[in-house]
C-alpha cells in the first residue's frame, strides 16, 4: 500500500488559504481593508483600514478624497477562538473641497461597523446587550470574561440601561379585575389591555 508523504503546499495555495480565512471570520468587517492578523496571547490584533475613495462632507455634502491626517482607532471586536479581539483601524481626516464651506476637515465614519467615539464595534456592542439583558448586570459581568469580552460590571449596568425598550402600543381600553388569593385574606389585582367596559 503506498505511504501518503507529507504535501508541501505552494506559497500561493498557502496565501489563498490565510485570505479566504481572513474574509471568513471577519466578513462582518468587509468594509474594511483587513491588512494583517496578529496573535497576541489572550488577544487577536486585526489591523485594518478604512478603503480609499471619496467621502461626503458631513456639513455641505461635497464629495472629496483629500487626506488631511491619518488616524488610528482601536475598538475591541467580538471574540475568536475564545479571545479578545482588537482592532486596529486606521481612519482618514478629511479637508472639506468646498471653499464655502465652515467645516474645514472632517473624520470618516464607518457605518455599520464603528460609531462615533465607542470604544467597541457595533456588533460587540450588540452582543454584549444580548448577554446583558438575559442575566441583568452582576450576572453578566462574571459572564462575559468567560467568552471573551472584556466588560466589568459597570459597563454591564450601562448597557443594560442603554438599552431601547420595544415601542409596545399603549391600550386604549384597560380592565381592572380584583381576584382572591385566599378569599378573606389577600386579593391581587389583574389588568388586562383591550377589555371593552360592560
Ligand atoms: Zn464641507
Amino acid at each position: 500500500m503506498p505511504r501518503l508523504g507529507i504535501l508541501a503546499w505552494p506559497a500561493w495555495v498557502l496565501c489563498d488559504v490565510a485570505d479566504s480565512l481572513v474574509r471568513t471570520v471577519f466578513s462582518g468587517l468587509s468594509v474594511l481593508r483587513i491588512e494583517g492578523v496578529e496573535d497576541a496571547g489572550d488577544t487577536v490584533v486585526v489591523r485594518a483600514s478604512t478603503r480609499d475613495g471619496a467621502v461626503a462632507c458631513p456639513s455641505c455634502g461635497t464629495p472629496t478624497e483629500k487626506v488631511h491626517a491619518l488616524h488610528e482607532r482601536i475598538p475591541a471586536d467580538v471574540p475568536i477562538d475564545g479571545r479578545r479581539v482588537l482592532l486596529r483601524v486606521r481612519v482618514r481626516r478629511m479637508r472639506c473641497r468646498s471653499g464655502t464651506c465652515a467645516r474645514k476637515t472632517f473624520r470618516e465614519q464607518v457605518p455599520g461597523v464603528l460609531e462615533r467615539y465607542q470604544r467597541r464595534t457595533v456588533r460587540l456592542t450588540e452582543q454584549l446587550r444580548a448577554i446583558v439583558a438575559e442575566l441583568v448586570g452582576r450576572a453578566s459581568a462574571r459572564v462575559l470574561p468567560a467568552v471573551g469580552i472584556s466588560a466589568g460590571r459597570d459597563t454591564a449596568i450601562r448597557t443594560l440601561l442603554g438599552i431601547t425598550l420595544p415601542d409596545r402600543p399603549v391600550p386604549r381600553v384597560l380592565g381592572i379585575d380584583d381576584f382572591a388569593l385566599r378569599r378573606s385574606h389577600e386579593y391581587a389585582t389583574v389588568r388586562k389591555p383591550g377589555v371593552q367596559p360592560n
